[in-house]
């Protein structure tokens, strides 16, 4: 009998089961179950992996329908729409070829092989198009070609860059997508057609190597974005544009808080402005290592290569190390400060009684980082960190990860972060025997337990050396970031033979726990001013009050001409009479009475007694309400004035707990 008539079996997310003959598509099922479905559904999810809804289904499967509420399905609207993007440009400017086109965070990109850049003229051309192509409905059609059969194909169609993927990517059937007379080499999943395609917008063009391999050709790529509605599409689109306005490159120039020089590539030079609000966040650190049992300790720049060698940083981290020679010996610059903590902490003996030990250091850190990777005070060739390090016993490692997370949340709350905590656990590659791993990942999580704050776990994601914690912090425009880190370490006190003379009078190893919690102070100072939008709270401000003098003569003086100081003041006189210690001559600087002279001398009432102090124009009411609202949102301008007015009330930065 033909294969029509086989039967399959299909388990949907409620547990209804529907038996139909093999070969049905999810279009159908949708359509089977109700025609809002059928129109709703973008994409089917079969055991777990997402199919295009025109795909025939051939065994017993688990079925969902994903529609637009699906954080799967945008990504595949997303997807859809680059591949508009590429049928677009390759309709526009015929002879472009196509390179990769992925869906990315927020949005996707798509490369082209085109010697002149794309101008903002032809991005909105490109837009137009794709909203031709959108309106034309094109119904999106998968193919499977055998590997020689799909690389012909590319051939013929001259797109390099395809049958480069075709040979790589695909295996020994390769899947092309086709919507009318364009053909894309792609594993899918796709919307049925291109009028399923909504809301989109084209943002940006830039040069992005091959493969992003700086040897291999530049490209131009084109970053845009797509959503299921216009209404969402707008509220992004807010978003980019509050995030360009906010970019730290940019109001750290206008602040001036840092700059860079083509003399130390990707480096942060901090201003006085800059410095200030680096110095007082590590005085707040400070303040807390005093509560939470830390020593601060201060080591070398440069190390013998000996030291890296011994620490595993030589063989594995190299590339993105600083190297030197003198005397004939091979230098590195530290690109961590483990080594040297191992290396104090291994000088004396060690009774368990003197552990724990907390050493931190904001000793300055080196790391080499790709041109093309560095941006702005995110990533940097030249930072600090709130760095430390922990030698207890196996047995304090609980308490001390509760003590690390303790005091991390402590800070993050204070800049009014959301936090995030992640525990990841044993990798496939590792160090170590399952025993010991088995105690730690027990360990991480009885300290999270402990202090009753919500956690993921990211299975197989820990360090080749031990698991980890992992504290991410959303920002006002609801970006995350990873920032804090606590990382036990089994590996590092066995390469440094670090120990410690247990109870029993044995010799123990100590466990190692690295962690940061603002983690690089540069690249936290650039997320604070993006989350700030440059108005720092004001314990942190550079400028924190400012005086500002009224220049202008007194007001029953403006109109006479009277002959003024720079200061606005009459000549010869102080504007404050009690600073001459005599009371001002009531009938004016010209000695006339000035209500006959036709101007009005200053009125002596309650108003001038109170401003007998340097004025500060008082904010107006809606410039302190909006102030009020949230700092941020206040005019930069503005600020030192209405700060003078609040300095009895902010809220002071709250001292650690003893
Ligand atoms: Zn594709
Ligand atoms: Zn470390």
């Amino acid at each position: 009998m033909s294969q029509a008539t086989t039967e399959i079996r299909l388990t949907l997310p409620d547990g209804s089961v529907r038996v139909v003959p093999a070969g049905t598509t999810a279009l159908q099922i949708a359509e089977g179950i109700g025609p809002r479905l059928a129109k709703a559904a973008v994409v089917a999810r079969v055991d777990g992996e997402l199919v295009d809804l025109a795909t025939p289904l051939r065994g017993d499967s688990r079925l969902a329908l994903l529609t637009d509420r699906d954080p799967e399905a945008l990504h595949v609207l997303r997807h859809s729409t680059a591949h508009a993007t590429a049928q677009a440009v390759q309709e526009l400017f015929p002879g472009t070829k196509i390179g990769q086109g992925p869906v990315i965070e927020n949005g996707f990109y798509y490369d082209f092989d085109r010697d002149e850049p794309f101008s903002d003229s032809d991005l909105e051309a490109i837009e137009t198009r794709v909203a031709e192509i959108i309106e034309r409905d094109l119904t999106i059609e998968r193919e499977e070609l055998p590997r020689d059969e799909a690389v012909r194909f590319f051939e013929k169609e001259d797109e390099p860059y395809k049958i480069y993927f075709a040979t790589t990517k695909g295996g020994e059937t390769v899947s092309i997508y086709r919507q009318g007379a364009w053909t894309d080499f792609c594993l899918g999943p796709h919307v049925p057609s291109t009028g399923r395609l909504a809301a989109f917008k084209l943002l940006s063009v830039a040069g992005a190597y091959w493969l992003g391999d700086e040897k291999n050709k530049m490209l131009q790529r084109i970053y845009g974005t797509a959503f299921f509605s216009k209404k969402e599409l707008k509220k992004h689109l807010a978003l980019l544009e509050e995030a360009r306005k906010r970019d730290h490159r940019k109001l750290g120039k206008e602040l001036r808080l840092f700059s860079f020089h083509p003399e130390a590539p990707a480096s942060p030079f901090f201003h006085p402005n800059g410095a200030a609000v680096v110095n007082r966040l590590v005085d707040f650190v400070r303040e807390l290592y005093g509560s939470y049992g830390y020593k601060e300790v201060l080591t070398p720049q440069i190390f013998d290569a000996s030291l890296w060698k011994r620490s595993g940083h030589y063989e594995h981290y190299r590339d993105n190390m600083f190297f030197t020679e003198v005397d004939g010996r091979e230098y590195a610059v530290k690109p961590m400060n483990c080594p040297s903590h191992c290396l104090m902490f291994g000088e004396g003996r060690h009774s368990y009684r003197d552990l724990p030990v907390r050493l931190a250091d904001f000793g300055r850190l080196h790391r080499y980082e790709l041109s093309g990777a560095t941006a702005g005070l995110t990533r940097v060739r030249s930072f600090a960190q709130d760095d430390a390090h922990i030698f207890c016993t196996p047995d304090q490692v609980s308490d001390e990860v509760a003590g690390v997370t303790r005091m991390i949340l402590e800070c993050y709350g204070l800049f009014g972060f959301e936090v995030k905590i992640v525990l990841s656990t044993r990798p496939e590659d590792r160090a170590g025997d399952d025993a010991t791993w088995d105690r730690a990942e027990s360990d991480l999580r009885a300290a999270l337990e402990s202090l009753g704050h919500d956690y993921e776990v990211a299975e197989g994601d820990g360090a080749f050396y031990g698991p980890k914690i992992d504290f991410y912090v959303k920002d006002a425009l609801g970006r995350e970031h990873q920032l804090g880190t606590c990382q036990l370490d089994y590996v590092l006190p066995e390469r440094f033979e670090l120990r410690y003379i247990d109870a029993d009078d044995k010799e123990r190893r100590p466990v190692m726990i690295h962690r940061a919690m603002l983690g690089s102070l540069e690249r936290f100072f650039g997320i604070l001013i993006e989350h700030t939008g440059g108005a720092f709270p004001f314990w942190l401000a550079p400028e924190q009050v400012r005086v500002l003098l009224d220049r202008r003569p007194p007001r029953g003086l403006r109109r006479s001409g009277a002959r003024t100081t720079p200061g606005g003041r009459p000549a010869g006189r102080s504007r404050y009479p009690e600073h001459q210690g005599q009371r001002e001559d009531p009938r004016g600087p010209t000695g006339q009475n000035p209500r006959n002279a036709g101007h009005r001398r200053p009125r002596a009432g309650r108003r001038n007694r109170r401003r007998a102090s340097p004025r500060v124009r008082r904010p107006r009411r809606r410039e302190r309400r909006r102030f009020h609202r949230g700092g941020e949102k206040m005019d930069r301008r503005l600020q030192s004035a209405a700060l003078i007015r609040r300095v009895g009330t902010f809220e002071e930065r709250p001292t650690c707990p003893s």
